[in-house]
C-alpha cells in the first residue's frame, strides 16, 4: 500500500513508514492511501471474535503493508496493554436501547488522543529502522493542554526519540499543568513560555522552519518531528473503535449482521469523525455521520451550507479541545469526494482568503454520509444535567456535545438505528465544568473539584487523575517565547 497527497495524484508515492516518519506533504497536502482496503463480511466477523490489540493489529495491517503482522501485534498489545487502558480500549456503554457511549478515555492521560498516541511512537520507532533513519527523531510539540500530555504519555521511553512539549505558562488548566510537570520518562522535557498557545505554535514552528537549525541538530545526530493529528500514523488506530464498536453491538444482539449503525463524533481537527468515515467506506455498515460542534460551529455551517468560512469570532468553551476553526482533516474529506484537483484550489481560496465554497455536487456528496448539529455552552451544560437525570451516567463537557448533537439529529429525522456516541474525555478531566454544570456552587480549587465530583456523583475518580496533587513535579522551567530554541539544545545538551 502507497500512500499520496491530498493535492496532487501525479507526486511522489510513499510507504507507510516514510509517511509516519515524513508526516506532510511536501505540496502542503496530507497523505491519504492511494486506495482504500476492505472490510468484508469475513473480516468483519473474524475481527469480533479478537481482543482490541488484535483487532487493531488486523485494521492497521490492511493499511501499513510494510509492517510485519508480528511487528503489529506486538506494538498493539503494548500500546493497549490492560496496565495502561484501565477497563479497557474502546468499551462500549450502553445509556438505553439506541444510544451507546463509546468511551475512548481510559487511557494514561483520561482523553482520546491515547487511542493513537500510545500507538504512533511505536509505529514511528520501527519507521526509523525501515526508512534507514540514523538519527534519533526530536519530537517539538506546542500544546494548550490535551495534546502535550497524550505526547509525553505515548513518546515516553521510546527507543531513537525524544520529546520536548512547550505550553504557554497562563493558558493550560491547573490538572493540565500538574499533569505535564510531573510526567515520567528518561527521554521528555517539558517548558513553559512567557506567552500564549499561538505564541508557542510560532516558536516551534520558527525552529522547524530553520535551515541551520536543522544541520545543527543534523550534526547532533537529531532530526525534529511533529506528533501533529494529521499524521497519518495518528489517523489509522482510530479507525480500529469504530470497527470494535460494531462488533460489540453484533455480540450483544443490539444489530444482526448487515444492519447499520449511526456515529456521532464530538469534533475539533475532524480526525475522529474522518477515521468513522473512511470505516464506512472501508464497508463497515454504517450509515450517517453526526459531526457536533460547540460554540465555534464553523462545521455545522460547513455542511448545512456548503461553506467553509474561517473569518468569524473564535470562542473560548468549556470544551476546549474542540475550540478550532481550522479543522486540518477536512481536507482528507475533501480528497475522497471531490478529488485532488478541486481539494487543492478549494485549500488555495482558504490560504488566501479564509472561506471556500464546494460545488454543489459536493456538497450533496458529503450530505449523504454527513450531518451537522452544534451545543452551545447552555445546552452543553444542560445535556451534562439531563444524561446524569435520564441515562444515570456522568459525562464530559466534549462528550455533552456529542449527545446534544445526537438527540437534535433523532428528534429532526426520527432515525432510530443504533446510535454510537464517541466519549472522547474522561468527565474528571474537565471536573470543575461538570460540577458545576450538575450541582449548585462552585468546588474551591479545580483540585478540589475533582474530590467534590467523586463525592457527590459517588462514581471513582478515573485512575490517571487519582492523586495527582501528589506527584512529584520535575519540571517547573519558564522561558520567554524567544528562548525556546535555547532551550532545545540546552535540554538535548543535559
Ligand atoms: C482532540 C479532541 C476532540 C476533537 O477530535 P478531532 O479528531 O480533532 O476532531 C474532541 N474531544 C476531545 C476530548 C479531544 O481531546
Amino acid at each position: 500500500m502507497k500512500f499520496q497527497s491530498t493535492r496532487d495524484k501525479s507526486a511522489a508515492k510513499f510507504s507507510a513508514a516514510e509517511v509516519i516518519k515524513q508526516g506532510l506533504a511536501a505540496d502542503g497536502g496530507l497523505f491519504v492511501p492511494e486506495s482504500l482496503p476492505t472490510l468484508t463480511e469475513t473480516d468483519i466477523k473474524a475481527l469480533c471474535a479478537m481482543d482490541y490489540p488484535e483487532r487493531a493489529a488486523t485494521v492497521l495491517g490492511k493499511f501499513l503493508t510494510d509492517y510485519t503482522a508480528e511487528e503489529l501485534l506486538a506494538d498493539c498489545r503494548a500500546a493497549y496493554a490492560e496496565s495502561s487502558f484501565v477497563g479497557g480500549a474502546a468499551p462500549l456503554h450502553k445509556m438505553d436501547d439506541t444510544m451507546y457511549s463509546l468511551e475512548l478515555w481510559h487511557g494514561p492521560t483520561a482523553a482520546f488522543k491515547d487511542m493513537a498516541l500510545q500507538i504512533m511512537p511505536r509505529l514511528l520507532s520501527r519507521a526509523l529502522v525501515k526508512t534507514g533513519e540514523e538519527r534519533t527523531a526530536l519530537i517539538l510539540v506546542a500544546t494548550s493542554g490535551d495534546t502535550g500530555k497524550a505526547a509525553l504519555e505515548g513518546y515516553k521511553d521510546i527507543e531513537r526519540i525524544k520529546i520536548m512539549v512547550f505550553y504557554p505558562v497562563d493558558g493550560v488548566s491547573t490538572v493540565q499543568k500538574l499533569q505535564m510537570q510531573t510526567q515520567t520518562g528518561d527521554n521528555v522535557n517539558v517548558t513553559a513560555i512567557k506567552g500564549n498557545f499561538d505564541d508557542a505554535q510560532t516558536g516551534v514552528k520558527k525552529i522547524f522552519g530553520n535551515a541551520e537549525t536543522a544541520k545543527k541538530l543534523d550534526g547532533m545526530g537529531y532530526f525534529l518531528s511533529s506528533a501533529n493529528s494529521i499524521n497519518w500514523g495518528r489517523l489509522a488506530p482510530q479507525i480500529v473503535y469504530y470497527v470494535s464498536a460494531y462488533c460489540d453491538l453484533l455480540t450483544n444482539g443490539a444489530l444482526k449482521y448487515g444492519e447499520p449503525m449511526n456515529v456521532t463524533v464530538p469534533t475539533g481537527n475532524f480526525g475522529n469523525i474522518f477515521a468513522a468515515y473512511l470505516a464506512k467506506k472501508m464497508g463497515l455498515p454504517i450509515d450517517k455521520l453526526i459531526c457536533a460542534s460547540n460554540k465555534n460551529h464553523i462545521l455545522t455551517d460547513f455542511l448545512t451550507t456548503g461553506t467553509y468560512d474561517r473569518n468569524r469570532d473564535f470562542y473560548l468553551t468549556m470544551s476546549p479541545s474542540m475550540d478550532i476553526l481550522i479543522s486540518s482533516n477536512l481536507e482528507r474529506l475533501l480528497y475522497f469526494v471531490a478529488g485532488p484537483e478541486r481539494t487543492a484550489a478549494y485549500m488555495k481560496q482558504l490560504n488566501e482568503n479564509g472561506i471556500y465554497t464546494v460545488d454543489e455536487d459536493i456538497k450533496n456528496a458529503i450530505s449523504q454520509s454527513f450531518y451537522g448539529y452544534f451545543a452551545d455552552e447552555q445546552q452543553t451544560a444542560e445535556t451534562i444535567r439531563r444524561t446524569m437525570d435520564r441515562y444515570h451516567y456522568l459525562i464530559d463537557t466534549h462528550t455533552a456535545v456529542a449527545i446534544s448533537a445526537a438527540e437534535q439529529y433523532v428528534e429532526e429525522t426520527g432515525d432510530r438505528k443504533p446510535m454510537v456516541i464517541a466519549s472522547t474525555a474522561s468527565p474528571y478531566k474537565f471536573a470543575a465544568d461538570v460540577y458545576a454544570s450538575l450541582y449548585e456552587g462552585t468546588s474551591a480549587s479545580p483540585l478540589t473539584a475533582l474530590d467534590d465530583l467523586s463525592a457527590k456523583s459517588g462514581t471513582e475518580i478515573t485512575y490517571p487523575l487519582r492523586g495527582i496533587g501528589e506527584r512529584t513535579v520535575r519540571f517547573t522551567d519558564v522561558v520567554e517565547a524567544s528562548e525556546m530554541q535555547d532551550a532545545v539544545f540546552a535540554y538535548l545538551a543535559k
